[in-house]
């Protein structure tokens, strides 16, 4: 099932990781015309508790209460503040949700049936710094999500950043003697299967109105290994020619390998779609199915 899901990862394969943001070529100068945000997440989950789907509720408020209490522990620019669901105004919690900040409520019936929103709001919440570039959602459908996100299209930075972020949570979760949930093979274990190995997803909110309209859009992203949603997340559609556009894959490719591909591949889309807003033939930009 696994190699079915990501792409004929190999039972004997090995997970590789690279947080190293010195090996992403470029990305600092995505089109800040088209390119509105960038934005990289992952998720980490606590070894020995439950994942969200199946945990009881007293796992959950311990996972509240190591996170909240390692994040507590950051300094300088990573210094922030947690602010749980069941304490916010249902003003604040739409406010941050329309602001992509913070997760939506669980309203998908594959989220539902999962398990993972039973006792909501309870132990969930969001923590993030003062300028909201770097934020860890608490309880959603993972322990942890880690997020380094900004307005334009510096991607570099925002990388960056998640990685220094990613590492100094990490430490932080350690010296309270927890690490987080890994192997070899499948590298780190979110909820959700398709997020295993890597769990980033490194995305954009890109203008794409002409390209989009292009018979040749859904194949051109598949050709990059790229997905789109709607602006709104997952299950949400596009505003104005305005699209989530982010890596595909998770497991079998580094995390640099994967942002990787959605620089060189946001690049081309932005190449394809200034063209068309000229009138001019994209043919020679295509990009080319493998298989
Ligand atoms: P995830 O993969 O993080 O669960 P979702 O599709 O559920 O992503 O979206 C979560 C929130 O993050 C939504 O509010 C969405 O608009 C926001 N978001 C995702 N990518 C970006 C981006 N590149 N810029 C700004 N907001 C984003
Ligand atoms: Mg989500």
């Amino acid at each position: 099932m696994i190699g079915g899901r990501h792409n004929g990862y190999q039972k004997t394969a090995l997970h590789k990781t690279d947080l190293n943001p010195a090996n992403l070529i470029g990305g600092d100068d995505m089109d800040p015309e088209f390119v509105l945000s960038s934005r990289v997440r992952t998720g980490r989950s606590i070894r020995g508790l439950a994942l969200p789907p199946h945990c009881t509720r007293a796992e959950r408020r311990e996972v509240e209460k190591i996170v909240v209490e390692a994040l507590d522990t950051l300094t300088g620019s990573l210094q922030g503040k947690y602010y749980p669901l069941n304490k916010m105004t249902p003003e604040q919690q739409d406010q941050l949700i329309e602001d992509h900040f913070l997760f939506d409520k669980p309203v998908s019936p594959l989220l539902l049936s999962s398990g993972m929103a039973r006792d909501w709001p309870d132990a969930r919440g969001i923590w993030h710094n003062d300028d909201k570039t770097v934020l860890v959602w608490v309880n959603e459908e993972d322990h942890t999500r880690v997020i380094s996100m900004q307005k334009g299209g510096n991607m570099k930075e925002v990388f960056r950043r998640f990685c220094e972020s990613l590492e100094q949570v990490e430490e932080a979760m350690k010296k309270k003697g927890k690490e987080f949930m890994w192997n070899e093979h499948l590298g780190f274990i979110l909820t959700c299967p398709s997020n295993l190995g890597t769990g980033l997803r490194a995305g954009v909110h890109v203008k794409l109105p002409c390209l989009s309209k292009d018979p040749r859009f859904a194949d051109a992203l598949k050709a990059l290994r790229l997905q789109k949603r709607g602006t709104g997340g997952v299950d949400t559609a596009s505003e104005d020619g305005v699209f989530d556009v982010s890596n595909l894959d998770r497991l079998g490719y580094s995390e640099v390998e994967l942002v990787q591909k959605v620089v060189d591949g946001v690049n081309l889309l932005v190449a394809m779609e200034k063209r068309l807003m000229n009138g001019d033939s994209i043919d020679d930009l295509v990009p080319k199915l493998c298989n």
